[in-house]
């Protein structure tokens, strides 16, 4: 069986780096291993639109800056399709046959669902194309019969819903859809990346981020406002490194190369922790180092987004040309599935022959 990813983000703002420790990175570590047939990366503007249907603009805009993120922190047009996904229409149709084998109460128990349900105060209000973008993802992945499907804890719920519906689909019409696996960070500290205001997790629509597009001041602005432990008051005071948001962004990004550079008085995050657990070691110190761990990171993705920012033709084309390929790959997926479904009326005559055989 072909190897194939399917992975992807909402338009509705730039991507900051909990998308990229929490998925992006790892993209693109899949995409150069050469060891996947194919790899879909969608911007899933469709879904944006179910919870920002009054503001169409914003998804539009974002567009060109989530396509930008991409090609910046190393997405390879050459080996990666990338695409828009309302440029699929056949998505939209499969998730229109998948809705019937899913209930309302399963959809209602979908806990990343529910908890972006109390965060937008959608209340009584729920838009019923939000409520079901479980459905509508489960039709993007298996559209691309997409075998691996790499990206953050909040996902899970959805995962599960989707091979529900691959199980299901394929009990009642017979052996069409893929099973598709989840590939979550293996670093605790990326599964979920908190905020820089230490909430649950960081994201565009809270903003509390630090932007992949973020100038250095910003980040270093961003990084000296972080929460840390509020029982450290004093240099001296012994800290806590649980629910730190500066260690757990150390836990996420920093490694043995970090100290070498820029702190060789510890030999590794351990000791740097033990050290702020003794006291005697102050925030500001810590933010610093945690400040150009970051910027390693960030400059070259920063440079290559000035590289691509002047030939947006280029990445227009790009877009263009993903969306095709991609359409083209959906298209049979939907032909197999209305096959199965047995609505396949016009792909042969059989249906003369079916009235016959019945009525002769
Ligand atoms: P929105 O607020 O519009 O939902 P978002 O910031 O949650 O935006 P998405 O486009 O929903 O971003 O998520 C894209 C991908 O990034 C998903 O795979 C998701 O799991 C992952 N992701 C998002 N936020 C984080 C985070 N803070 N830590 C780790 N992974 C994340
Ligand atoms: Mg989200």
């Amino acid at each position: 069986m072909e190897k194939i990813i399917l992975t992807g983000d909402r338009p509705t703002g730039r991507l900051h780096v909990g998308h990229y420790v929490g998925s992006l990175k790892r993209r693109v570590e899949l995409q150069n291993s050469g060891e996947y047939d194919k790899i879909y990366i969608m911007i899933a503007d469709a879904q944006a639109l179910t919870d920002n249907a009054d503001n169409p603009e914003k998804v539009r805009q974002n567009i060109m800056e989530v396509a930008l993120d991409y090609l910046s922190v190393g997405l390879d047009p050459a080996k990666s399709t990338l695409f828009i996904q309302s440029m699929v229409p056949e998505l939209t149709e499969l998730t229109f046959y998948y809705s019937n084998l899913v209930t309302v109460s399963r959809l209602q128990r979908n806990p990343t669902v529910k908890a972006e349900i109390q965060m937008r105060n959608f209340e009584a209000s729920i838009p019923v194309g939000f409520f079901t973008y479980p459905i509508s993802q489960a039709a993007d992945i298996t559209a691309f019969k997409a075998t691996t499907v790499p990206v953050g804890e909040d996902q899970m719920p959805m995962l599960e819903q989707c091979k529900e519906i691959v199980h299901k689909f394929n009990s009642v019409y017979g052996e069409t859809l893929v099973d598709p696996k989840i590939l979550l960070p293996d670093n605790e500290a990326c599964l979920r990346l908190p905020g820089i205001d230490g909430k649950a997790k960081m994201s565009k629509s809270l903003g509390n981020c630090i932007y992949l597009s973020d100038t250095e001041q910003d980040v270093r602005k961003k990084v000296m406002s972080m929460f840390t432990d509020p029982l450290h008051l004093k240099v001296e005071d012994p800290g806590h490194i649980e629910g730190n948001t500066v260690f757990t962004y150390l836990d996420a990004f920093s490694n043995q190369g970090h100290f070498e550079e820029f702190w060789p008085e510890y030999s590794c995050l351990d000791e740097l922790k033990d050290h702020y657990k003794r006291g005697g070691l102050g925030d500001v110190k810590v933010k610093k180092f945690l400040n150009k761990v970051l910027q390693a990171e960030l400059a070259p993705i920063r440079e290559r987004r000035k590289m691509w920012e002047k030939d947006l033709h280029a990445v227009y084309e790009i877009l263009k040309k993903g969306s095709e390929t991609a359409q083209q790959a959906a298209a049979q997926t939907l032909k197999e599935v209305k096959a199965a479904m047995k609505i396949n009326y016009f792909d042969n005559e059989d249906m003369i022959r079916e009235y016959l055989e019945k009525n002769s």
